[in-house]
This record gives C-alpha cells, sequence and structure tokens, in this order.
C-alpha cells in the first residue's frame, strides 16, 4: 500500500494526560524521588571511608543510580497514569527531579549538622531553603572529603557538585522524556504499544534507498535489502512497537548503529544509535509482512538468504 509522501504517516502521540492524572503521578513520583534522595544522602558519608579504588568505582554506581532510578520510577508512574505528553511528562520529570534532588541535599546537611546539633529536625532544614544554600556555602570553603589527601573547596568543588548535579537532574529527566517520546499509545485500546527491538538489522549502505522507499511506506526494501547479523557495525536498526490489544496501532523506527565516538578516546566499547526513520505508523498487514519475513528469515539462516542486493 502506497502513501503519498506528504500525508502524516508518522506516529504522534495525542497529547491526553488528564489533571486528574498529572496530579496522581506528580505526588506519587515526588514521594518516590524524594526517597531516593534520602537514601543517597544516607549511603553518601560512608563512600568518604572507603579506599580511594573503591571510591572511584563506585561514585558514579552511586550517582548514576539515584538518577537512574528516579528517572525509571517517573517513567513507570507516568505510564502507569497513561500521561502520552511528552510536554506534561518533562515538566512532571523536571518537578520530580528537583524535589528529589533538593531532598537528597536536606538530607546530607541533616546527617552533617544532626551530631553537633541534636535538636535540628530534616523539618527545619527543609523548609530553610536559604539557611541550607548558606550551610552548603560553608562546607564548600572547607571541603568534605579527601581524595588523595587533597580536599577539594571552592571552585573545584562546586564544579564537582555540578557534575554531580548534570547526571543526577539529567538521568531523572531524560529517561521519562525519551521513553514516553518514543513509546506509541493506542488510543483505541488505551494502552502501551509494545516494543520489538531490533526484530531485523540491514546493511547501513542502503541507508538512502530504503529511507526513500519509506517515505512512501513502501515495504519492498524487505525484498531488495541485504540483512546483516545484529553484531555488525554499522548497521541499521529496525525497531517495531506494536498495541497489545488490538495489533491497530504500530509504529516502525529505523536507526543507524554506529560505533560510538567515545571508543576513540577512552577505548571503551560501545555504539551509538540514532534513528533516521521515527515512527512510522504501520497497519496490521504491513506488520504481518515484516513478521513473516522475519520468520522465514529464522527457518532459513544458514541457507544463504543473506543475499546482495
Ligand atoms: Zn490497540
Amino acid at each position: 500500500m502506497n502513501y503519498p509522501a506528504e500525508q502524516n504517516v508518522q506516529y504522534r502521540h495525542s497529547g491526553d494526560a488528564s489533571p486528574i492524572a498529572v496530579v496522581i503521578a506528580l505526588l506519587t513520583a515526588m514521594a518516590a524521588g524524594f526517597a531516593a534522595g534520602v537514601v543517597y544522602a544516607s549511603v553518601d558519608p560512608f563512600l568518604s571511608d572507603l579506599p580511594f579504588r573503591a571510591f572511584l568505582l563506585l561514585l558514579p554506581v552511586l550517582v548514576g543510580g539515584f538518577g537512574g532510578l528516579t528517572g525509571f520510577a517517573t517513567t513507570s508512574i507516568v505510564k502507569w497514569q497513561k500521561l502520552r505528553n511528552t510536554s506534561v511528562v518533562i515538566a512532571v520529570a523536571v518537578l520530580v527531579a528537583l524535589v528529589s534532588y533538593y531532598a537528597s541535599w536536606v538530607m546530607w546537611a541533616y546527617l552533617k549538622t544532626h551530631r553537633n546539633d541534636p535538636a535540628i529536625t530534616v523539618g527545619d532544614i527543609a523548609s530553610n531553603p536559604q539557611g541550607l544554600a548558606q550551610f552548603i556555602a560553608a562546607v564548600n570553603k572547607e571541603g568534605t572529603w579527601d581524595i588523595f589527601d587533597l580536599t577539594p573547596t571552592g571552585s573545584a568543588l562546586w564544579i564537582i557538585w555540578s557534575a554531580e548535579a548534570a547526571v543526577i537532574l539529567g538521568l531523572a529527566i531524560g529517561i521519562p522524556a525519551t521513553h514516553i517520546r518514543d513509546t506509541p499509545f493506542c488510543e483505541r485500546c488505551a494502552e502501551w504499544c509494545r516494543p520489538t527491538p531490533e526484530i531485523l538489522s540491514l546493511d547501513a549502505s542502503e541507508r538512502e534507498e530504503i529511507m526513500s522507499l519509506l517515505k512512501t511506506k513502501d515495504l519492498a526494501f524487505l525484498d531488495s535489502h541485504r540483512v546483516v547479523s545484529s553484531d555488525t557495525i554499522p548497521r541499521l536498526r529496525v525497531d517495531l512497537s506494536e498495541c497489545p490489544k488490538c495489533g491497530l496501532t504500530n509504529t516502525l523506527t529505523i536507526f543507524v548503529v554506529y560505533e560510538s565516538p567515545l571508543k576513540k578516546f577512552f577505548n571503551v566499547s560501545g555504539t551509538k544509535a540514532t534513528p533516521v526513520i521515527r515512527q512510522l505508523l504501520l497497519d496490521s498487514a504491513e506488520v504481518d509482512r515484516i513478521r513473516s519475513f522475519v520468520s522465514v528469515l529464522s527457518e532459513n539462516s544458514g541457507e544463504g538468504n543473506e543475499e546482495p542486493s
């Protein structure tokens, strides 16, 4: 079935997010983020007692874990409340990230002060942001932990804290924002579509031709283009998302996967995937065509089906 190129064949969220669902999602996610912040700040003081190597290994795990867990919790909660509006989800995620980040500083300040001043409560600190800021600035002058007998203070410590904040807030906001943007929702069934990542891998050199065929939703590329193994670099990664109930809301996304630029500098393995076709809507016949192509492919694997076009 061919569609005129100018016709809208890309999936878009309806933008639905009922005010009640937004409030429930916000309150639930804030509670989760608050708990994550408290746990993070409570574990943090133990890090400085560790040997330097263990400290270096654990710090990214802890910082990434805090931001990542907050992000995944927000994602599950906005999906549970069926918020299919990326801007609303970003707004919710920003508020949750700020609450959890603030909670971590409050808990950190509480743990630092309550030994000397047992009368002080978490509530006293939380309700006085100005006092908290002054306390943080005072600790910044003194330093808070030692690395190799060096105690970062002043600008150096502000840079470390800023990097920490960027990772935490980036993950807490970025994970829900990209997940909701990239997950189609079936309005007919009120269900999120289920992804099948990398249902198919294709030769990256044929990218231009496949993209121009798909502009008119021509699935002929299945018959004429070269399938490659899923560890080939570069390659085209074809992802499918389908409504688990009616099978009528489906999308196809194609990424070009290449070696991560980080590899050159840090010698780490890893790939980077950039979408070249995003959420092209498919009907059930088109999904069947892809699925039957893939099942024939796996039946014939090793029988020379990987013909060049
Ligand atoms: Zn459906």
